[in-house]
């Protein structure tokens, strides 16, 4: 028996990963790795929920994500990084936690919701899409995971696990899955370049892990501050200025960044001197990671061989927790 706590978190591979993946989740992964039983599951079914008509774009995109991790700092010694679709008794679980969830409860999901609108779907919504909470649920219950690092657009997936656990467990003859809580970054909802509430792939306001030196000066030069600071010497606001956001995602010296705070509030603090300060942090973190995923992209066997050997050892942890619910549901285990 491994005595540390486990770790589910993952990604849909629908694009490479950005900087909110970074400050939301990614950067506590790399912490966490040498402390907890850590699996990171790349999520390319539910990718697929709103992809259906473009699989190739779902393929694509799975040696960025890996590159990604690896670029970042996830070791797959410590990590274990696995494949949503190599893993069935997560489809399965799916199925199985399907029939007790209603309706009404996924309609409610709020982050769903919002997705619905922002895609537009209306009466094309897939309907796995509309259930991919339900598929999250068994994800994190599959792995037995307690402890889910994720932006809080995830927090109303994390109830509905919650519930889905209580539920299931009252079911069976004695308790099967854990309940799991969410672990909030400091930044937990990175805005996009544009100002917009979230960065995120679907939105394309993103800056990638492996933006170029150029892309990151043309997107902090074009980032949103306060409106109404229109010469240096008028105070300007810190909320809603997005190169403030940033820079307490992402400066290292807090004090400076409070410091500036309280100068740009004063007045007489340009927007053009903030800008440059964030460029020069974000510059510092991103070229590194650049340079080892141009290496790790190169060989994308190598990639998917990494995530064929995490798979194996994922498909054997989740086909357990599967059986122990068939078991306990009185679905015959052949
Ligand atoms: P998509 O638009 O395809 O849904 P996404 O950019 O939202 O992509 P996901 O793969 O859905 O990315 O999210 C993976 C993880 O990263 C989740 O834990 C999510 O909460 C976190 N995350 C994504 N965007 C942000 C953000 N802007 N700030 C903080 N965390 C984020
Ligand atoms: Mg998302």
């Amino acid at each position: 028996m491994n005595p540390k706590t486990t770790i589910l978190t993952g990604d849909r591979p629908t694009g490479p990963l950005h900087l909110g993946h970074y400050v939301g989740s990614l950067r506590q992964r790399v912490a966490l790795q040498h402390d907890y039983q850590q699996f990171v599951l790349v999520a390319d079914l539910q990718g697929l929920t709103d992809n259906g008509s473009n699989p190739q774009k779902i393929r694509d995109n799975i040696p960025e994500v890996l590159a990604d991790y690896l670029a970042a700092g996830i070791d797959p010694d410590l990590t274990t990084l696995c494949l949503q679709s190599a893993l069935p008794a997560l489809a399965e679980l799916t199925m199985l936690y399907m029939n007790i969830v209603t309706v009404a409860r996924v309609e409610r999901n709020p982050t769903v919701k919002n997705e619905i609108a922002q895609k537009g779907f209306a009466r094309s919504l897939p309907a796995g899409f509309l259930v991919y909470p339900i598929s999250q649920a068994a994800d994190i219950t599959a792995f037995k995971a307690e402890v889910v690092p994720v932006g809080d657009d995830q927090l109303p997936m994390i109830e509905q696990t919650n519930e889905i656990v209580h539920k299931m467990n009252s079911l069976l003859p004695a308790p099967v899955l854990r309940h799991c809580k969410a672990m909030l970054s400091d930044t937990s909802r990175l805005p996009g370049v544009d100002g917009n509430a979230k960065m995120s792939k679907s939105l394309g306001n993103t800056l990638h892990l492996s933006a170029s030196e150029e892309t990151i000066h043309r997107a902090v030069s074009a980032m949103y501050t306060d409106p109404h600071h229109l010469k240096v010497s008028d105070p300007g606001q810190i909320e809603g200025n997005v190169v403030f956001t940033w820079l307490d995602a992402f400066h290292a010296d807090k004090a400076k960044v409070a410091a500036m705070k309280d100068h740009y509030q004063q007045g007489g603090l340009g927007d053009r001197i903030c800008k440059n300060e964030l460029e020069a942090c974000l510059q510092e973190l991103i070229a590194p990671m650049r340079e080892r995923r141009a290496t790790y992209i190169q060989d994308k066997s190598q990639l998917m061989e990494i995530l064929k050997k995490g798979s194996e050892r994922a498909h054997e942890v989740t086909q357990a927790t599967l059986k122990e619910v068939k078991r306990g549901l009185g679905v015959p285990v052949f």
